[in-house]
């Protein structure tokens, strides 16, 4: 199916900015993407027509806003081919994700259990984990890198061992746009008994995600990097883990009854949902995910393919250039740098700002990855379906001037 670009970019306002007198090309999508005009007018209508809290009104408007929370749910669901809806737990985001199931396994490991992550994740997928294992004493294991800068699976064997819990990682590097090989960590993670948790913040919004065919445990993703609002992101859990679990936060929204000495518990979703959710943020991700689907996914997944193929060609003409993990299959982002001494990732990113192009710079939240190369930080290309290879080209036009100014 051939795209119809120019339509697509007429429903994202942002993309007629100027930026220093240029044409705004937006190529840091990776750490939050623009949003298309219906999920605004979604944001709007919420509050214009809809607002009231949720769940425990009899009144019009609290139902009202009830069955838009929960019709964006079963979007979700359907999205990610959940099982059930209350699998679908609403969080701040990725972060949040991750520290709900690390806070609430603090009672569930000891200091005889392990987790594994790699050397290739995002400090939200570190940092919670460090802490965990500091609270229970379990052991933080890694699945290493290789020179090249992809995961070295063949040294998963090893690190699996009857002790292991939980195996995290993530599907897609945000840092190097590297596609992790996670069917075969599920696959050898769940023959030793362990679960496994995928942070899919780069690989929902450029990847078909089926839960139940990939078999994880848990996935995590951000509504914002996805075309949806910031401050709204969605923990997939299997039904029966969820259920086993304790609760993350307390508060209204997660109990069925509480007297002074004691509380028992909603049933799931509500569980994991304390407090006023981000009702407008909720409803906003299923307009989001509406957008997605009217153009498709796998269509989404083509295209951006073709534009970090396309990347990496142009990129690969400059001896100057080096692009990170280059020959890895990639997805959504190219990370690169120039082979200048003393040249930092953030000179080439100020100097593309000055042309109106906007792209990451630094450790990308990945500091492990940065000292793997011995290098503070990468400059980072990150796409999204309204991109196109023409502002590509702009790109490599910017790139030229940097390597001039700065060779
Ligand atoms: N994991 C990955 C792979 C990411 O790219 C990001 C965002 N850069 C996160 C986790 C954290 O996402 P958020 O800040 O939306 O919680």
């Amino acid at each position: 199916m051939s795209l119809d670009i120019q339509h697509i970019r007429s429903q994202f306002p942002i993309l007629n900015r100027e930026v220093n007198g240029q044409s705004l090309v937006y190529l840091d999508n990776g750490a939050t993407s623009q949003k298309p005009k219906v999920v605004l007018d979604t944001l709007d209508t919420y509050y214009e027509k809809y607002n009231a809290n949720v769940h425990r009104g009899i009144h019009t408007l609290s139902q009202e806003a009830t069955d838009l929370m929960e019709e964006s749910r079963r979007k979700i669901q359907a999205f990610i081919n959940a099982k059930h809806d209350h699998e679908i737990i609403f969080t701040r985001g990725t972060t949040e994700g991750i520290n709900l199931v690390s806070n609430v396994l603090r009672n569930v490991l000891t200091a005889e259990d392990e987790i594994i992550i790699t050397e290739i994740e995002h400090h939200s997928n570190i940092v919670p984990w460090q802490l965990l294992c500091e609270r229970t004493g379990a052991k933080l294991k890694y699945i290493p890198l290789t020179k090249e800068g992809i995961l070295d699976i063949t040294k998963l064997d090893d690190l699996l061992t009857d002790k292991t819990k939980l195996v995290c990682v993530n599907q897609v590097s945000n840092a190097l746009g590297v596609v992790n090989p996670i069917e075969i960590i599920i696959q050898k993670a769940h023959e030793k008994g362990a679960w496994v948790l995928i942070d899919a913040a780069q690989s929902a919004p450029h990847t078909p995600i089926d839960v139940q065919k990939m078999d994880c445990d848990f996935l995590v993703f951000s509504g914002h990097k996805m075309y949806g609002p910031t401050g709204i992101g969605v923990l997939y859990g299997k039904e029966d883990i969820l259920n086993a679990l304790p609760p993350f936060h307390g508060g209204g929204e997660m109990i069925k009854d509480v007297t002074m000495e004691k509380s028992t518990y909603a049933c799931l979703p509500f569980k994991f949902e304390a407090g006023t959710p981000d009702i407008a943020g909720i409803i906003g991700l299923g307009a989001a995910v509406d957008f997605i689907n009217s153009i498709g996914i796998q269509t989404i997944h083509d295209y951006e393919k073709e534009l970090v193929d396309y990347t990496i060609q142009r990129l690969s003409e400059f001896e100057e250039v080096e692009i990170y993990a280059k020959d890895a299959e990639h997805s959504g982002a190219v990370s690169f740098n120039l082979k200048f001494d003393g040249v930092h990732s953030s000179d080439v990113g100020m100097i593309l700002d000055k042309k109106g192009i906007a792209v990451r710079t630094g450790h990308h939240c990945a500091q492990p990855i940065m000292q793997h190369f011995n290098i503070p930080g990468t400059v980072r290309a990150s796409f999204a379906v309204y991109n196109t290879k023409a502002e590509i080209d702009t790109f490599i036009d910017g790139l030229k001037t940097a390597i001039r100014m700065l060779g």
